[in-house]
């Protein structure tokens, strides 16, 4: 790089300085998204060590899971929270690649996510990922499948109705609301493969357990779940 253009580098940098998305101060170079602190401190929950984890607990009985984790743990007011807010939110779409890669790295030596075969993300309404631009989940996605070194595939699984928001629902109320909202295309490319599903975060399950409802469906061989949060 000539110094003109590095100087000129510094000047955006200085006019719009890298933040990170954690804690909100400045990172540097060398490192993205997140500052070193970040990525030392934030509540990791290794639960892809651990077969019997409160993701995977949850959604047993409820529909048949073949493992099932979150990367982090998500606390109102916590750091994670900021992350989850910018990638939904602030446009922050590179973080989300970086979200999958850090799952991708942990599933890569985990013996029960071996042999996926394609990697879905929970999808948006078609209306909703219009006007964010993007669906988070796919990004995270994307990171995963890079790391495994398999394919993402975005038009099997499909959303095809709209839902409110869903906080102040119970989890049976959760579950009955989105249990039409989910349906599969092409099912024929689902047979006899291992699937992992992935969302942004897992709250109640609801969302999960009716995807799920539909994969299994289609002679699926096996399905895993995978997501950047938990909250309990
Ligand atoms: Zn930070």
């Amino acid at each position: 790089m000539n110094s003109v253009s590095k100087l000129f580098q510094d000047l955006i940098g200085l006019l719009f300085p890298n933040l990170c998305n954690g804690c909100g101060h400045s990172i540097y170079q060398g490192e993205a998204f997140l500052c070193s602190k970040c990525l030392f401190t934030i509540p990791y929950t290794d639960y892809h060590l651990f077969p019997q984890n409160k993701v995977a607990k949850q959604l047993w009985g409820r529909v048949p899971v073949n493992a099932a984790m979150a990367l982090l743990y998500f606390k109102k007011g916590g750091k994670v929270q900021n992350i989850i807010h910018n990638l939904k939110y602030r446009n922050q779409t590179g973080l989300g690649i970086k979200l999958g890669e850090m799952i991708g790295d942990r599933l890569k030596t985990a013996p029960d996510y071996s042999g996926i075969d394609l990697v879905i993300p929970v999808p948006l309404h078609k209306k909703r990922q219009r006007n964010r631009g993007y669906n988070q989940s796919e990004l995270i996605a994307n990171g995963i499948a890079a790391t495994l070194n398999v394919n993402v595939n975005t038009t099997f699984l499909l959303r095809t109705a709209t839902t409110a928001t869903q906080t102040k629902k119970g989890r049976y109320m959760r579950f009955e609301n989105m249990k039409t909202v989910f349906s599969v295309k092409n099912s024929e490319n689902l047979a006899g493969k291992h699937i992992l599903l992935v969302d942004d975060v897992i709250t109640t399950g609801a969302t999960i357990e009716a995807c799920a409802i539909e994969l299994h469906k289609f002679g699926i061989k096996k399905l895993s779940i995978a997501a950047a949060a938990f909250a309990e």
